[in-house]
């Protein structure tokens, strides 16, 4: 892609700005409510200009219908959507100006790669020579600038992608609203046109509303992740920040594999809490995490985890845990260890596929050890 066409692309919709060409997208408190159902409740982000925002959640968790309401596909029922200080609840789909991806927005059968880029400028009115350069420039930018000529069924599934985006992004929205757009990729492709997406994003300083179910794609690309749950927002922040820190067992779980043990907070201070496990055990947090006293959940990440041999105990101040291990399995980048703690809980351990590390087999003792730092507490599993 050249410095011109990014230029070009990002000079027509937005003459004389140097800062992101995207808006601010202010969402207060958006509602849906479906028969007797509220399919999203309250629904509040102020997402900045130029930002990557993601919804994220499992299926039916309300993501689509936020971002439909959005894009003014679906009637806000209750609350108000800003850019940039306007209200737009009242203004129809077309007239909000957004860009839009699909997983299945199929692109124009009957138009060829140039036609479909195009559309949107010519429904704009825009005059030829500046359709040709805008359209030339999306392309660059996708990388399809030497497929202009070709029509749909001529383009493998990534490359209609592709176009779809160009398309998206040609006349330079204010906001691009992205529905599961790799949905429909396999794995590979998948993660290729994230770092496409991404790119693009950041080069032209575009605000995007994403939605996605898969958590890996939402860490990738996202400044920011809500993750959703029955309508509702569970948590908010940068992908490390939730991942690390997720507020509840719901997110710990959602974002990725979880260890969550039960048991009651001893003792609690800013610096860190000692928390006993149902079955006696004495562990340290470095943190006493959302969770401060009373029962709760243990929680740390399987890749925090270490496995040692039980004659050779970690230093001094780690967290350590005896049990027997009951399956592996091998996952190429890491080996996956369940192992049965006395209470009987099962433990996850990923341990990085290295030779030099001890990879007990199943039926095997072993010591489970990992920093207070790597550890928190979460509520107890609402009842
Ligand atoms: P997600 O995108 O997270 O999978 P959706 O926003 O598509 O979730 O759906 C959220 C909930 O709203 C689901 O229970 C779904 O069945 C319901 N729903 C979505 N659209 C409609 C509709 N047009 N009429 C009735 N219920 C709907």
């Amino acid at each position: 892609m050249t410095a011109h066409a990014m230029s070009a692309v990002r000079d027509h919709a937005s003459p004389g700005r140097t800062g992101p060409a995207g808006r601010a997208l202010d969402l207060r408190g958006l509602t849906k409510i479906y028969g007797s159902e509220t399919v999203v409740q309250d629904f509040r982000a102020l997402i900045g200009a130029g930002e990557f925002f993601s919804l994220l959640g499992p299926s039916g968790s309300g993501k689509t219908t936020t971002l439909m309401m959005v894009a003014g596909f679906a009637a806000i029922d209750a609350g108000q959507l800003l850019v940039d200080g306007t209200d737009l609840a009242a203004v129809p789909p077309e007239r909000r100006g957004f860009g839009m991806v699909f997983q299945n927005y199929a692109i124009f059968p009957h138009l060829n790669v140039f036609e479909n880029v195009a559309f949107p400028l010519r429904a704009r009115g825009a005059p030829k020579a500046l359709v040709r350069e805008k359209v030339a420039a999306a392309l660059d930018l996708v990388r399809l600038g030497h497929l202009a000529e070709r029509y749909s069924r001529e383009l493998s599934g990534g490359q209609q992608q592709r176009v779809a985006i160009a398309r998206a992004i040609v006349f330079q929205p204010p906001v691009v609203l992205m529905d599961e757009p790799l949905g429909a990729l396999d794995k590979n492709l998948r993660y290729e046109m994230q770092v496409e997406i991404k790119e693009i994003q950041q080069r032209l300083g575009m605000t995007v509303l994403y939605v996605t179910h898969d958590q890996e794609e939402a860490m990738n690309l996202s400044d920011r992740v809500a993750i959703m749950s029955r309508g509702r927002i569970e948590q908010v922040g940068a992908p490390r920040d939730v991942y690390e820190h997720p507020a509840n067992a719901f997110t710990a779980r959602f974002l990725g594999e979880a260890n969550l043990l039960p048991g009651e907070v001893v003792t609690a201070q800013a610096d860190g809490a000692a928390f006993r496990l149902a079955e006696g055990t004495l562990l340290r947090t470095g943190r006493p995490g959302p969770r401060a006293a009373g029962s709760g959940q243990l929680f740390v990440r399987p890749e925090k985890l270490t496995l040692r041999r039980e004659d050779d105990p970690p230093g001094e101040g780690m967290n350590r845990l005896t049990g027997t291990v009951r399956r592996t399995s091998f996952l190429g980048n890491v080996v996956r260890y369940a192992v049965e703690t006395p209470g009987g809980a099962l433990v996850t351990v990923d341990a990085p596929n290295m030779s030099a590390r001890h990879h007990p087999e199943p039926g095997e003792r072993a010591l489970i050890a990992w920093s207070p730092a790597d550890t928190a507490i979460l509520p107890p599993d609402a009842p």
